[in-house]
């Protein structure tokens, strides 16, 4: 049973562990797209998107979660909504997670 049950988890962490590559690859394919390469609040090119908001708000039948790129001035916007209403990654750390 005990092994049953570490192999299990196992096989969990390594599908979360492509999760994360996937999603990273997915990141950095949306930042180099042109639209993508400011801040989508203030819209400052001076300024690098450093942030990552993901605003849990239903826009249709298939989007539940709307990701943005933000600056270092603007995520604080969204941080202020709270973690029920979004969440904000750093972009440096999710290049670092895997
Ligand atoms: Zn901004």
């Amino acid at each position: 049973m005990k092994d049953e049950t570490s192999f299990a988890i196992k096989e969990d962490e390594k599908q979360q562990q492509m999760i994360k590559k996937d999603l990273k690859k997915r990141i950095l394919k949306l930042l180099k797209e042109p639209e993508n390469r400011r801040c989508s609040e203030c819209y400052s090119k001076k300024r690098k998107p450093k942030w990552m908001a993901l605003i849990k708000a239903p826009i249709d039948a298939n989007t539940e979660t709307l990701g943005v790129f933000c600056c270092n001035n603007c995520y604080l916007y969204h941080e202020q909504l709270g973690p029920d209403l979004c969440t904000v990654k750093s972009l440096k750390t999710s290049e670092e997670c895997t």
